[in-house]
């Protein structure tokens, strides 16, 4: 299994169109292949002049709900499937547009808009991709929650989720992020919620768009969607899918294995900005043929 190291982005434009989660208002996406060194920007046709965001955690206004990022006053909201869509797939270089605020939900899940991409196709540009490279590892801890990265030779996860419930309790997933690991595995796993924290949330306004063709729902015992689950353990791959999604806000993938327990959206960020913030901690590289023998072959580059 190897690790791309040149940049890449899509072969040609794709869209799609479904309702923002909690809008509930229908949303059309477009991805448009990017120039080397663009990074992963959206861009909201609704408005006057199409102002643009960068998909970097610096940007990143909310993490309650969901995964939002703004500028100016302006947002991009529930970002976090597509975004680990993009880096499941190793894709740098991507321009999203959309007219409105939120990302449609599809199935709760990257299933739909890894299959489009892969239908588009993806392409590999001349310029190598640019690596975080662990020094020593850092981590963080707070009220059992905990992420730490450590040094490796491939980009990986491993997330470790506990919920006092039958059908979850104690469950483990590791991915590398190379090859087909992401489709296979898990662009299929869909967000899923207690019966009745989506009361509450309906009852508030929020989730409008929410529902059985988007999320697993599970009350005291059972799954409510008619279908059941798409893996034994979909709930754990959801998180590494969510965590994925929030890693892939740093701009380039950490050479590095993640790990996590009972950590989201909101403490994976906490976390983005302590390893932003260690700069002792790693540098940033890009890697030659034969790819993961960063020590010999790589070549140093300054930020
Ligand atoms: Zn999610």
């Amino acid at each position: 299994m190897t690790i791309p190291i040149h940049q890449r982005t899509l072969n040609k434009p794709v869209s799609c169109s479904g309702i923002g989660l909690h809008s509930g208002k229908t949303v059309h996406l477009t991805l448009k292949p990017a120039s080397v060194n663009h990074g992963i920007k959206f861009v909201r046709k609704d408005l006057p002049d199409n102002p643009s965001i960068p998909a970097l955690f610096n940007c990143v206004v909310d993490t309650s709900l969901a995964t939002v990022i703004g500028s100016d006053g302006v947002i991009v909201s529930t970002i976090e499937h597509l975004m680990a869509c993009l880096a499941g797939l190793s894709i740098d270089n991507v321009i999203v547009e959309l007219d409105s605020y939120e990302v449609p939900v599809m199935d709760g899940s990257a299933g739909p808009f890894t299959r489009m991409i892969l239908e588009a196709g993806i392409r590999e540009l001349e310029a190598p991709r640019h690596f975080f490279m662990l020094k020593e590892p850092i981590e963080l801890e707070q009220d059992g929650k905990f992420v730490g990265a450590y040094p490796d030779d491939t980009f990986k996860f491993t997330c470790h989720i506990e919920f006092e419930h039958p059908l979850i309790r104690s469950q483990s997933c590791t991915i590398e992020v190379v090859d087909h690991e992401f489709e296979r595995k898990i662009s299929s796993a869909r967000t899923f919620g207690f019966l009745h924290e989506v009361e509450y949330m309906k009852r508030y306004g929020l989730a409008r768009g929410g529902s059985l063709d988007n999320a697993v729902v599970i009350d005291e015992n059972n799954v409510l969607n008619d279908e059941g689950l798409r893996y034994q353990d979909e709930f754990v791959r959801h998180k590494l899918l969510d965590c994925i999604g929030d890693f892939a806000l740093l701009g380039m993938p950490i050479l590095g294995h993640i790990v996590t327990r009972k950590s989201g959206h909101e403490f994976n960020h906490a976390f983005l900005e302590r390893f932003f913030n260690d700069k002792a901690s790693w540098h940033t590289q890009t890697l030659q043929e034969p790819a993961a023998v960063p020590s010999k072959t790589a070549k140093s580059l300054a930020i």
